[in-house]
């Protein structure tokens, strides 16, 4: 039988991979943060069947032992601080968290378990402001401007190199933004969405935001799970990036949203009106080309689909809480 330890299991991407890898047949093991038990409501469906252990990525005799006991053929990491800001609030915890406990994994795959494929979960803002090539891909190069991008960029080539000195198998994917009806409100993505089924249900009348013209790439996470599953199977461990490959603006999301309950977003929306990344013009696009050639992946939930998918849980959602 197959078997993975999901690192952060309970997180969106966490909770989808593990729903992924039951359907496959395999044992899973999943992840919590010392203190994490509590919020296990995207496992709420498969907590049955998975095993939960608490593992402490700043401690690197704690991932010996949980690792190097169970052996299991493959490890995801998707544990870190993925909101930018709640992560820039302390910038040397995320890079203990996103960057050394990368290392400490590593480590103790190396030295207990070394047949063991490992993922890790990399980051579009490792190229950072300015990318040189756009749409990106796996040749543009690397230009962190923050302490969480930088944390992702140092697990990155940790990753790299675990792969050709030590000969793990190691593969990265870097991810563009992924959503679903778990992400977590913070995001751009589920505000709108979350407010577009408040107002329908008159438990809100506006919707503060900021930038209407900010672009990202937006997928859904329950394809980008898959893409992950899909690097640990092949022959030759390497890096992908996952991405749509388009575009969208937070006026696009705000205007789907909210046709998706039959209302017009300008009377709701007031932007602006959070000084949210004002300044922002990055031009993130990724290039999925590598991935679809080699590993057959598609994404297959289009942008549209997508909000219309988180809407509807979130108006079922807030019909359950009333
Ligand atoms: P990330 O910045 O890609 O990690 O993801 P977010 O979902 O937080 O933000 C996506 C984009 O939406 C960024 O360009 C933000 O500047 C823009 N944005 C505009 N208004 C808001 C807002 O009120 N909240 C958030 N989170 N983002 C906003």
């Amino acid at each position: 039988m197959s078997s993975a330890i999901i690192i952060g299991v309970a997180g969106q991407d966490g909770s989808y991979l593990a729903e992924l890898l039951l359907e496959k047949g395999y044992r899973v093991v999943g992840t919590v943060q010392p203190g994490e038990s509590g919020s296990l409501e995207n496992l709420a469906n498969i907590s049955e069947r998975i095993e939960i252990v608490v593992t402490d990525l700043l401690d690197q005799n704690n991932l010996s032992e949980v690792i190097g006991g169970y052996r299991p053929g493959e490890i995801y990491n998707l544990a870190s601080q993925s909101h930018l800001l709640t992560s820039l609030e302390d910038p040397a915890l995320t890079g203990e968290i996103s960057g050394l406990g990368v290392t400490r994994i590593l480590k103790a795959i190396q030295t207990t378990s070394p047949k063991t494929r490992f993922f890790q979960a990399s980051s579009s803002e490792m190229f950072g402001r300015q990318p040189r090539d756009v749409p990106q891909d796996e040749g543009t190069p690397f230009e962190p401007w923050n302490a969480y991008a930088a944390a992702k960029l140092y697990a990155h080539w940790v990753v790299a190199s675990y792969r050709r000195d030590h000969g793990i198998f190691a593969c990265a994917g870097i991810l563009y933004n992924h959503e679903s009806p778990r992400r977590r409100p913070e995001f751009v993505t589920r505000k709108i969405t979350r407010a577009a089924a408040m107002v329908k249900l008159g438990l809100a009348g506006d919707l503060p935001l900021g930038n209407l013209d900010a672009r990202r790439d937006w997928g859904f996470a329950g394809d980008f799970v898959r893409g992950m599953w899909l690097m640990l199977q092949q022959s030759q461990p390497d890096d992908y990036v996952l991405a749509t490959g388009e575009t969208h603006s937070v006026r696009d999301l705000c205007e789907e949203a909210f046709s998706c309950v039959g209302l017009d977003y300008c009377d709701y929306v007031a932007p602006g009106t959070t000084d949210f990344r004002r300044e922002e013009e990055i031009l993130l696009v990724g290039n999925p080309g590598k991935a679809r050639k080699f590993l057959g992946w598609e994404p297959v939930v289009p942008f549209q689909e997508l909000i219309r998918m988180m809407v509807d849980a979130d108006l079922a959602s807030l019909r359950n809480t009333r």
